[in-house]
């Protein structure tokens, strides 16, 4: 069995034991749903509704005349009760409709289409129409993607899901293969790729099993097994390990031939173009050691992380406030434990890169306080970039962004392994960002 990886990085406790064998279940709906108008890359959407108006589930309700962004749809049926500013997972505010969920809820009804009558600019057009985002966490809208103006050797289905504690993506891989070969189908189709790789990390036997069977007739696809290693699943050490291509700085997937999609992310193509059914829902995982019950949950965009954690059992041992207020909750990172972002609330709604919610006791969380660096070079040697994150912090530290820009601060995707292994407990991703801040703010400045 050939397994592949890349150069550097880290290999980490998997931890996926609490959620790897729970199938996908859904939750009851919350009382209101709050949905940020600008949860992507690119520009924020206009809202289509105003406080007072009744939506149904799917009905389009925020869009930008703007290429680069992705369409917002009604996650529930309810009346809007306002469009306002609401706090982000980010510890921004983003302009957001409120919507008082009905107790009534009608199931929507997405009748099939033919996939075979529909041309690369038909999938591109549902795919917009339906706002799919890459739903692993970065959240670049998909038609802009797929509109790639350069020769595309393969498309690479990425289902390596390398974070510790996430299964979705995995319990996607076993429960909706048919849809995931599909939508590869698609994206192919979109990019004219002659080839199709999935590539997955040797602990999702059973996905890689599912996989093979699925697509055992077709010679242009074919399962690539990746070493668990983390960030196997970032798109420049996936591309090397898949087909032995480097991306260069300042380049993308593109400019090697590949385009690069998750698994959730395919399958919402698929369904974009098999129903016509937009992106309101998600399955997420929700994890961590100070979860009573770990799972894999579909959930609708917007629905609040305080209310998904209330419907999983809560917090083990402990009501909500209770659990605050013993101190039983250590910390709760929406996403993944590196690249997630921790949350000091809990009506902070989900949105369409939520790939998990995690909730971990105060013994799992490190909460020494950060030091000098001691030049150990432990960052250095496991930064998959090949970056000097010991520099790019010391000049952000001391607000010399230039500096830290000149070390590569730009080419850093903020996978937070220089943080993991800094004996100093330095947080460089948080160095990295107030850079990429400073850096935008001023370009901003400069555009007026
Ligand atoms: S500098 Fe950036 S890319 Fe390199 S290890 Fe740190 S977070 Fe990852
Ligand atoms: S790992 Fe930490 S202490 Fe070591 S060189 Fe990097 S920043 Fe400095």
């Amino acid at each position: 069995m050939t397994v592949k990886t890349f150069k550097q990085g880290v290999f980490l406790p998997h931890y996926k034991k609490y959620s790897e064998d729970q199938p996908i279940t859904t939750i009851d709906l919350p009382n209101e749903v709050v949905i940020p108008l600008h949860q992507h890359i690119g520009a924020p959407c206009q809202a289509l509704v105003r406080a007072g108006d009744r939506v149904k589930t799917g009905q389009k309700i925020g869009e930008s005349a703007a290429f680069v962004s992705a369409a917002i749809h009604a996650s529930v049926d309810g009346t809007v009760t306002a469009v306002e500013p609401r706090p982000y997972f980010t510890g921004t505010n983003v302009e957001s409709v409120v919507i008082e969920v009905d107790p009534e809820q009608k199931e929507p009804v997405w009748p099939e289409q033919d996939l075979s009558s529909l041309d690369k600019d038909a999938i591109k057009a549902a795919i917009k129409e339906a706002g799919i985002v890459g739903m692993g966490g970065a959240a670049f809208p998909t038609h802009v993607k797929l509109s790639a103006s350069k020769p595309i050797d393969a498309v690479i289905i990425n289902a390596c899901e390398c974070e510790p504690f996430l299964t979705c993506d995995h319990r996607l891989l076993i429960e909706a293969t048919a849809a995931l070969v599909e939508g590869a189908r698609l994206i192919r189709k979109v990019v004219d790729a002659p080839r199709v790789y999935f590539g997955v990390e040797t602990n999702k036997a059973d996905g890689i099993a599912a996989l093979k069977q699925a697509i055992k007739d077709d010679e242009t696809m074919e399962v690539v097994m990746l070493d668990v290693k983390y960030p196997q699943g970032s798109e420049k050490q996936l591309i090397k390990a898949v087909m032995d291509r480097e991306v260069p700085p300042g380049k993308l997937p593109l400019d090697v031939g590949a385009i690069v999609q998750n698994v959730s992310t395919a399958i919402a193509i698929y369904e974009a173009c098999r129903y016509k059914k937009p992106l309101y829902e998600r399955v997420l995982t929700l994890s961590g050691d100070a979860a009573a019950r770990p799972g894999n949950i579909r959930v609708r965009v917007g629905t609040p992380i305080g209310h998904i954690i209330e419907q999983c059992g809560g917090f083990k041992g402990a009501s909500g406030e209770e659990a605050r207020l013993n101190k039983l909750v250590g910390k709760i990172i929406m996403g993944g434990p590196m690249t997630g972002w921790a949350q000091s609330r809990l009506d902070i709604p989900i949105v369409k890169g939520t790939s998990g919610i995690l909730i971990f006791s105060p013994a799992m969380v490190a909460k020494t306080e950060h030091r000098a660096c001691v030049r150990c070079g432990r960052c250095v040697e496991h930064c998959p970039m090949f970056l000097y994150p010991s520099h790019i912090g010391m000049y952000a530290e001391n607000g010399r962004y230039d500096s830290a820009v000149e070390w590569g601060a730009m080419d850093c995707f903020e996978c937070g392994i220089c943080v993991y292994v800094c004996p100093s407990n330095r947080p460089i991703v948080k160095f990295v960002r107030e850079t990429k801040r400073h850096v935008a703010a001023a370009r901003a400045a400069k555009a007026k």
